[in-house]
């Protein structure tokens, strides 16, 4: 199996020609651009290969999508979907050491936004799917590539879009993989842990509104809208909702603990095997508990005016089944006077199981023989929410081999993002064997 090497080559290629794509999306159609360009240089790559592909735009024009089908031997299992996004956040130039949209390849790096989210695997199932259709390859069962626009801003006009007006792009699908999930983290002795998304928690967006007296600022107020939701934008904050170690947590750290030596009960303080995992620490940290961070406030017109109305945003990320006791448990926090506005989108979870897993766990080992997968659970969310719609299974994998020592969850929409060459090569080889047993 070891010819594959060679020809998933062009993954570095491929990887650094997407990130000179800009495909910036702010969230807003003015600031958003190159989706259609990075859809249409993909669906280009795919039909040389010898694809049919299906150019999709989206909601609004230049939103482009491409799907592409490769049939498998056993046409009555559900096919399986590898889907990327297209888009990326933005970028400054001047904080970065090289252009963000360079893709310069320099130092055993990828350089550029969009290296590790997620362009990345854009190019190594885009590396593997033209492998597969030139050699003739029959996966087991149906693989459906998809490369999506708009996952950063949601995905409204890209997954969540297709799955409501173009679900038939979809038939058969009953797995997924994509991003966030597949990487190594190097815990204890230089072992490698391979972190497999077994889920994701809910988003909430809540939004705290106050009113009060309006009036001249040098009067006495004791009826200040600003200062009421200050306080009560405060008192949540300094909130900490209950400990909960949900099914992949628990596995997570139950791992950890195996692989370090470090005991962990289920009674324990987290904190002590949460030290041992570096930056990944955050992170994990985060999939204990709901949170809830205050991102906007807004207040006021003119220096001299007390205004009558104060508005704040929170951004909340909730564990499985959390929804209602979460709202209960923000209300009796901010207390009387604050109305509150909430809109969400639930958490994705499955078990860390069945073939796919074992797939899984055979490529990594191919590649990696010392290395264990742990299930673990993304504190974020992703285009899977949109496909949980259609019932579909999802699990985080674009597998990439790291160095122990890089901070990769502060690549994610950080400055100088970057992959490493190796750790690329490696993934698609990994992709590669795992496409062709799962
Ligand atoms: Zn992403």
């Amino acid at each position: 199996m070891r010819e594959s090497v060679q020809d998933v080559d062009e993954v570095v290629a491929l990887a650094s020609a997407l990130i000179r794509i800009d495909t910036t999306n702010t969230g807003e159609p003015s600031g958003t651009r190159g989706e259609r360009l990075a859809a249409e240089y993909v669906a280009e790559r795919l039909e040389d290969a010898g694809y049919e592909t299906t150019y999709v735009e989206s909601g609004a024009p230049g939103r482009g999508n491409v799907i592409a089908r490769l049939p498998g031997a056993d046409r009555d299992r559900g096919a399986l979907l590898v889907h990327s996004h297209l888009d990326v956040v933005p970028a400054e130039p001047s904080e970065w050491s090289v252009h963000p949209f360079s893709g310069e390849v320099s130092g055993g790096y990828v350089w550029g936004r969009g290296a590790v989210d997620m362009k990345h695997m854009a190019a190594m199932s885009l590396a593997v799917a033209r492998r597969f259709r030139r050699d003739g390859v029959v996966p087991p069962r149906d693989l459906v590539f998809a490369y999506l626009a708009d996952e950063e801003a949601g995905g409204v006009n890209g997954a969540g879009w297709l799955v409501q007006h173009r679900p038939e792009l979809f038939d058969g699908v009953t797995e997924a993989i994509s991003e966030v999930g597949g990487f190594s983290l190097t815990v204890g002795d230089g072992v490698r842990a391979y972190l497999v998304e077994t889920a994701e928690k809910g988003v909430g967006w809540l939004r705290l509104h106050t009113r009060g007296t309006p009036g001249h600022g040098s009067l006495l107020h004791t009826d200040n809208a600003v200062a009421r939701l200050a306080a009560a934008v405060t008192r949540l904050d300094a909130h900490e909702f209950p400990l909960m170690l949900t099914p992949p947590v628990r596995d997570f750290l139950a791992g950890v603990s195996d692989l370090t030596g470090v005991p962990f009960d289920e009674g324990d303080d987290p904190a002590k095997i949460l030290g041992r995992l570096g930056s990944v620490a955050r992170m994990i940290g985060a999939t204990l508990r709901d949170t809830a961070n205050v991102t906007m406030f807004s207040a006021g017109y003119k220096d001299n005016v007390v205004p009558s109305t104060a508005s704040a945003i929170f951004d909340c990320r909730l564990l499985p089944d959390r929804e209602e006791a979460f709202l209960r448990e923000v209300d009796a926090v901010v207390g009387p006077g604050v109305e509150r506005e909430w809109k969400s989108m639930p958490s994705v979870s499955t078990s860390f199981d069945g073939t796919l897993v074992d797939a899984m766990t055979a490529a990594i080992i191919a590649e990696d023989p010392d290395a264990r997968l742990l299930p673990y659970m993304l504190s974020a969310g992703t285009d899977a929410k949109a496909f949980q719609r259609l019932g579909i299974r999802h699990l985080g994998f674009a597998p990439l081999r790291l160095p122990p020592d890089l901070d990769f969850t502060a690549l994610f929409h950080g400055i100088d993002e970057r992959v490493p060459v190796d750790g690329l090569l490696f993934g698609a080889r990994v992709l590669d064997r795992f496409l062709r047993m799962c």
